[in-house]
């Protein structure tokens, strides 16, 4: 029979991959031929050019890296692909990990010859959203028909929840993977759980671990004992040393989790000595010295998601651990630490390694199979529609309903009866008499603990029986989710390197939004290279530049039936489903035209040349900023610059460049890296600054006031009143973008007051004038500020006007505004 819920769940791991069925109230994860629950996520080309996944292809990581592939999760949603050497087949991250959900598929079909169809798909929560659109792309090409994606912690929370009796709890999930690393902070409400705040790195997990093991010990040593001076990972010539010796230092990292030592003793070729052997002892305390920047790199994101929603870590009842590094006994006790770590308690119940699948095929238990909807050939005249969760905390869920029969069919005095056979005594809802049209509505009463069935009884006005399809609907007493919020916020980049935002972090799924934005160049539709185009950025910050930038939308000159000039609307909405998948539709009133799937996601290649050049500056900030934080002795400034130190930012951005040439992951490691650098930085940088904000909030307001006094009609003094008072709760709040935002809103009031007066462009034309040198065209500029003249000594304030716009548009990047005190 035909499932009516998908059932199948699915942990699509960096590392290790499982598929797991929820069968009643029970979960099992399937075990491969050799027994093993999980499946490492490896693909490997062979000499005939079949394709291996799992265990066989992990092994070939060591003797024949050029041909076997790992961790292209991380790779999810860029433009990287894998080159298998020997055949010269390139396959895209979406396309290797569709080979590891094929391979899954195929342990179930070994095991108990079911065809999975359906299968929900467990994704980091921290990951973006080309990233989820990558593994929709991978679940597709791997044949599943409905592949909805659920975020790793709400997984792992629900394989806890769901058959748990705990309320009005806050959980924290840890979740320490391969590559990823994800905390969240869970609520457990009336057999709801949701989740209430969440903070992660894409770029931190076990295999930093291994890599900061080669880095720190393994390849000094082997300079040391061999004399191989330039042996690293920036020379082309030891990849496949430098491959080894990494997964050697995982295997010596999973055993220095029951032992206190390890002796490896490795194989490598090395110039004039193409059969060294290497010998190490790696003792517990290395590791530990090792692990800790990354443990406690973690450790702050916990403490940053708790203190967010002004949660103390006594609120919380316990911590559950997710992930193979969470079997490293040093992490668990930093963790349970409660000075330098959480000082939660520890919650390891279940498998860390399959909490994921297990909490996946609990939520696929909710989730209807769309394909079985379809009717089936039961030769029953009547099928009902159904309104009903199959999964819910109520032991008394409501049913809802229509029966249809044939067209001519009128239900008058017809029945439905739901029996419970499997309950001592069996329960029975009682005849329920349908509606003409067929509809109902009652309650059920099921046991928690086990799946109910409920048989159907359906009898005409006479009370014959009738065969219906479905004959019977199960439903288990169990907690569930409420809509997974979202991540991160989205948003499209401005001009002015602000951020028009769509979604808010934590917005509810799915969502739908529209808004009109304005076209930055004109469009011609002959002109082949025009494109309207406008960047869509995932992030928190209000600035544009410090978000991740993951996709364009996009309507080319030739899509375009007429010319669209610069400055026209284009009404945009994103709608975005509960697996976070993003579709955006473009109207030009212009053109009166719709444009469909006008967005493209997807990741930039990372340039590490440009990561190297950026990283410089930003270490010259730190320095300076370094000075002034000292200077100043401000807390908070103090506390940042501490924090770079200790998770030894600026010593990731570079490992993770020098390593850029044999680890693709590296690079955008590194870039993402920079990334929280730089936010440090501005944190530090804003720390620093605020008093001299603050005294220009002073200045600010005060010539806010004079304007007023020379100026002001009715109607203004509220309007500075109100700025005032905004001003005033941001300064008390100590927001440094909240206050920069209102000193913004404060100044385009004061500017329209004294545009109105014709001063105004008087003042943007003197401003534009200092800026001549970086115009463009030269000699155009001249002959605007000619004109610019003319118009002045004339009061011709629209004159003015036309000068200073295109005099602004001569310049590379939007002019700052003129300085209010020049007004005065
Ligand atoms: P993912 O979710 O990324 O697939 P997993 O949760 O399967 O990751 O964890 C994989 C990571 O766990 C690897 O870095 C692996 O080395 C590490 N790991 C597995 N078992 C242990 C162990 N016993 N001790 C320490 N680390 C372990
Ligand atoms: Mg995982």
């Amino acid at each position: 029979m035909a499932r009516t819920t998908i059932d199948f769940g699915i942990d699509l791991g960096t590392t290790n991959s499982e598929i797991a069925v929820l069968r009643g109230t029970e979960v099992e994860v399937f075990k491969d031929n050799e027994g093993f629950e999980f499946t490492p996520s490896a693909v490997w080309m062979d000499p005939k050019n079949r394709l291996w996944v799992g265990r066989q292809a992990r092994e070939k990581l060591e003797d024949d890296p050029q041909n076997a592939f790992c961790e292209f999760k991380l790779q999810m949603g860029t433009p990287e692909e894998k080159v298998f050497q020997r055949s010269g087949r390139r396959m895209s991250p979406e396309m290797l990990s569709a080979e590891v959900l094929k391979e899954l598929r195929s342990v179930v079909k070994h095991r108990t010859g079911e065809d999975v169809e359906g299968a929900v798909i467990t994704v980091p929560a921290a990951f973006e959203l080309p990233q989820s659109d990558a593994t929709n792309k991978a679940a597709q090409l791997a044949g599943l028909k409905q592949s909805p994606l659920l975020q790793e912690p709400v997984a792992a929370a629900l394989a806890y929840g769901f058959q748990s009796l705990s309320d009005r709890v806050f959980w924290l999930v840890y979740d320490f993977g391969g590559g990823t690393f994800d905390a969240a902070v869970i609520q457990v409400r009336d057999g709801v759980i949701q989740v209430v705040n969440h903070g992660g790195d894409n770029h931190l997990g076990g295999k930093l671990i291994d890599w900061a093991l080669v880095d720190e010990l393994f390849i000094p040593a082997v300079r040391r004992e061999f004399g191989v001076r330039d042996f690293g990972r920036a020379n082309p010539l030891y990849t496949a040393a430098i491959a080894k010796l990494k997964l050697e230092a995982e295997k010596a990292k999973v055993k220095l989790s029951a032992r206190e030592s390890v002796e490896l003793s490795v194989g490598l070729s090395l110039p004039g000595n193409p059969q060294a052997t290497f010998d190490f002892e790696i003792k517990r305390a290395d590791l530990e010295r090792i692990a800790e920047p990354f443990i406690l790199r973690s450790v702050n994101i916990c403490r940053k998601v708790l203190s967010d929603k002004r949660l103390a870590a006594s609120a919380i009842e316990r911590l559950i651990l997710v992930g193979g590094p969470t079997l490293m006994p040093y992490l668990r006790s930093r963790l349970a630490d409660a000075v330098h770590g959480l000082g939660i308690q520890l919650e390891a119940k279940v498998d860390p390694l399959t909490v994921v699948a297990r909490g996946a095929a609990v939520f696929a238990g909710t989730q209807r199979n769309k394909s079985a909807s379809a009717p089936i050939a039961s030769g029953a005249q009547y099928t009902l529609e159904l309104e009903y969760k199959p999964i819910g905390p109520d032991t008394e869920p409501v049913v809802g309903g229509r029966v249809v029969g044939k067209a001519s069919d009128v239900l008058t005095g017809y029945t439905i009866e739901f029996v419970n056979t499997d309950a001592r005594p069996p329960w029975k809802s009682g005849k329920i008499g349908l509606a003409p049209t067929g509809t109902f509505v009652t309650n059920l009463w099921a046991e928690r603990g086990r799946a109910n069935k409920f048989e159907i009884v359906l009898c005409d006005a006479t009370g014959r029986k009738l065969p219906t399809d479905p004959s019977a609907i199960p439903y288990t007493v169990g907690m569930v989710i409420t809509e997974q919020p979202l991540i991160h916020s989205v948003g499209v980049a401005t001009a002015s390197n602000e951020v028009k935002q769509f979604f808010e972090k934590g917005a509810p799924l799915p969502a739908r939004k529209r808004d009109v934005l304005k076209t930055a160049f004109a469009v011609s539709r002959g002109n082949a290279g025009d494109v309207i185009r406008i960047p869509v950025v995932e992030g928190d910050s209000p600035r544009a530049d410090r978000n991740r930038r993951i996709g364009v939308l996009e309507i080319k000159a030739h899509q375009v039936k007429r010319d669209v000039p610069a400055g026209s609307d284009v009404e945009v909405t994103l709608d975005m489903d509960e697996s976070r998948l993003l579709r955006v539709k473009a109207y030009v009133p212009v053109l009166d035209e719709d444009f469909e799937d006008v967005i493209t996601l997807g990741y930039e290649k990372t340039d590490a040349a440009e990561v190297a050049k950026a990283l410089e500056a930003e270490k010259r900030r730190l320095e300076d900023v370094r000075k002034k934080a000292e200077a100043t002795d401000d807390d908070d400034a103090t506390e940042a610059i501490a924090r770079i130190d200790a998770e030894r930012m600026v010593f990731q951005v570079e490992g993770g460049l020098v390593a850029a040439s044999g680890d693709p992951d590296a690079a955008q490691k590194a870039r993402n890296r920079l990334g929280d650098l730089r936010a440090a930085l501005d944190q530090v940088e804003d720390a620093v600054e605020w008093p001299a904000m603050v005294a220009e909030a002073d200045r600010m307001t005060s010539a806010a006031r004079e304007v007023l006094k020379e100026h002001g009609e009715r109607g203004d003094l509220g309007a500075i009143e109100a700025h005032e008072a905004e001003i005033k709760a941001a300064v008390q709040a100590k927001d440094p973008d909240i206050l920069r935002r209102r000193l913004d809103e404060l100044r385009g009031t004061v500017f329209r007051i004294l545009d109105r007066k014709g001063i105004m462009q008087v003042m943007w034309f003197r401003n534009l004038l200092g800026m001549i040198d970086q115009m463009r065209d030269r000699s155009l500029a001249e002959q605007l500020v000619a004109r610019g003249r003319r118009a002045m000594d004339g009061n011709d304030v629209e004159g003015m006007r036309a000068v200073n716009r295109q005099l602004a548009g001569l310049l590379p990047t939007a002019p700052p505004p003129p300085d209010l005190s020049t007004v005065l």
